[in-house]
């Protein structure tokens, strides 16, 4: 390693499955699975259609809007690498297209985000090979 990473936080492991979606968020893009037989959009990815069984799909750029569907806020130290940032929010939230996803809500206070409120999403470039999506309010 020729310089310091001071980036210090679990950092996603792209798998076969999950690999065009990390890229995705490199270029700041939303990627979800859309079936071409029925429609649905899932996430996380997975080489079937959940829906309909089918191999038949492909990657679509996804709004970026959803809204929370559920949500803790974490007081605890459980990494080091956030122990600057408790309390923080851990929420799942649902997109306009239908899939859930967890992530962090930031940019309110944890004591102010609220189930179904709106949010979008943003990227953040953690390292130069790694971007991670997070939601603020809409
Ligand atoms: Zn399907």
């Amino acid at each position: 390693m020729t310089e310091a990473n001071t980036y210090n936080k679990p950092l996603p492991v792209p798998s076969p499955e999950t690999e065009a979606f990390w890229e995705g968020c490199k270029r700041h893009e939303l990627l979800i699975p859309r079936c071409d037989k029925c429609g649905s959009h899932w996430f996380p990815p997975s080489i079937l259609c959940p829906e309909c069984l089918s191999t038949e799909w492909q990657w679509v750029k996804a709004s970026g809007k959803g809204k929370v569907f559920a949500f803790g806020v974490y007081h605890r130290v459980y990494h080091q690498g956030f122990k600057e940032e408790v309390p923080y929010t851990v929420a799942v939230v649902e997109l306009e297209e239908g899939p859930r996803m967890v992530s962090n809500v930031t940019g309110i206070p944890p004591t102010d985000v609220k189930v179904d409120m709106p949010v979008e999403v943003y990227f953040d470039d953690v390292t130069p090979e790694a971007t991670l999506y997070k939601f603020k309010p809409a």
